[in-house]
């Protein structure tokens, strides 16, 4: 397995495992899985939403099959 690696957090934002999944309201602790910002290129940390890896693959779902279809 070799899942895609985390995405990369923007100078200055906040640890997003301090902050709780957007989409499914998962808390992370240490030896959970990982939280990430959904959107990177935000103004601020404030307007991304954070989300577990679990939730942020789905999301990223429809956006990996338009670039297979593009392929
Ligand atoms: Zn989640």
């Amino acid at each position: 397995m070799s899942p895609t690696g985390p995405a990369p957090r923007p100078d200055g934002w906040p640890d997003p495992n301090e902050r709780t999944c957007d989409d499914c309201g998962h808390v992370w602790f240490a030896g959970e899985r990982r939280h990430e910002y959904a959107d990177v290129e935000a103004a601020s940390p404030e307007d991304s939403d954070v989300v577990c890896v679990l939730c942020r693959r789905q999301r990223e779902r429809p956006r990996s099959a338009e670039r297979y279809e593009g392929f």
